[in-house]
């Protein structure tokens, strides 16, 4: 079973403004093996628990849809797929969305994302389950990772209309670097959709509001500190958008006193090297999650690029020494 990780990564706390509307407060503990918290503001209990209720249900349903260990009855998710053995599997269009989105990230990070890693994945997943389990911690050997590393092959994911296939048996899918904020942005869709004048979501560090008509002053967002993740970098003001943070501190095990961490560089296949800690405040959930995983990867200068292409506003980087460079001019228009 994987580990739920209790990070509380950022403080969160909403100013009030408007006098009939309440703010109501929740957590998820059952949704992408973190812990989530939930604002909304609403006229009564009552009305706050349907929003509670709808977003609740939206995440269980991304979250079987992306899980890779678990099989679900009448669901084609992430494992159906991975052991669909080159038959095509027809997919939600959630996932068609996700998958989408994998590939074209490949494109653009250069290939540093790559939701064909899922092999490679499951090995350090071994390790760092076994480890955290109590085990004697190791690392996978030269040999074994590079057993997977032609499965990584984004080419044999081959999207159709309505379904998926996976050309290359052994080749794997993973959306842990994308999915959580795709889903931040459905459960702000959602809640848009069904009336809630604002609300602010945090699946597991994808941080994401609004404010709507509620009230007009803005959500406070702190940016967890990667080398003390019990203080704060910086607190943002923010009153639509997404604060999205990859941290080395989120999912690790130790051994001979270094951190193994759970984001893969795809050329050396090891966990990446240079980043505590990155931070990304922009307009969308899915960009954010992307961007601050590639962040983690890519060379620091190319990861800025990409991130200005993105319409980032706000970029934070926070080094293996823990030195914090923040990059507010990025775009400001955006
Ligand atoms: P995040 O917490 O959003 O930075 O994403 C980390 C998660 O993405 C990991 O737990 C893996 O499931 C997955 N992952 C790790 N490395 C990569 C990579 N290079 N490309 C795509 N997904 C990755
Ligand atoms: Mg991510």
């Amino acid at each position: 079973m994987r580990k739920y990780l209790f990070f509380i990564i950022l403080s969160l706390f909403a100013l009030t403004g408007c006098d009939s509307m309440q703010k109501y407060d929740t957590q998820f503990y059952d949704v992408f093996d973190t812990v989530s918290s939930l604002s909304v503001y609403a006229k009564n209990e009552e009305e706050a628990k349907q929003y509670q209720k709808a977003v609740h249900e939206r995440l269980l349903e991304l979250h079987r849809l992306c899980d890779p260990y678990n099989g679900y009855d009448g669901i084609n998710n992430i494992k159906a797929i991975n052991e669909a053995k080159g038959a095509e599997l027809e997919i939600s269009d959630d996932l068609h969305n996700m998958i989408e989105y994998g590939i074209n990230a490949h494109k653009k990070t250069d290939g540093a994302i790559n939701i064909a890693l899922g092999a490679t994945l499951e090995i350090w997943h071994r390790y760092r389950s076994e480890a955290l389990e109590g085990k004697e911690a190791a690392i996978p050997t030269k040999e074994e990772l590079e057993s997977t590393r032609a499965l990584d092959n984004i080419s044999a994911v081959e999207l159709t209309k309505n379904g998926v296939r996976i050309t290359k048996s052994g080749t794997a899918l993973d959306l842990g670097a994308t999915a959580k904020g795709y889903a931040a942005d459905e459960a702000l869709k959602l809640l848009k959709e069904m009336g809630c004048d604002s609300a602010l979501i945090n699946l597991g560090g994808n941080v994401g509001c609004y404010s709507g008509s509620a009230h007009n002053k803005p959500w406070k967002v702190g940016v967890q500190d990667a080398l003390d993740p019990d203080g704060l970098s910086d607190v943002i003001e923010i009153s639509d958008g997404f604060v999205v943070s990859s941290g080395n501190y989120q999912r690790f095990y130790m051994y001979n006193g270094k951190k193994m961490h759970h984001i893969i560089d795809p050329e050396t296949l090891m966990p990446a090297e240079g980043m505590s800690g990155t931070t990304v405040v922009c307009g969308s959930g899915a960009d954010g999650d992307m961007l601050s995983t590639a962040l983690f990867i890519l060379p620091k200068e190319k990861g800025i690029k990409l991130a200005e292409e993105y319409g980032a506003q706000r970029i934070y980087l926070t080094d293996a020494d823990g030195r914090l460079e923040k990059y507010p001019a990025v775009t400001e228009e955006n």
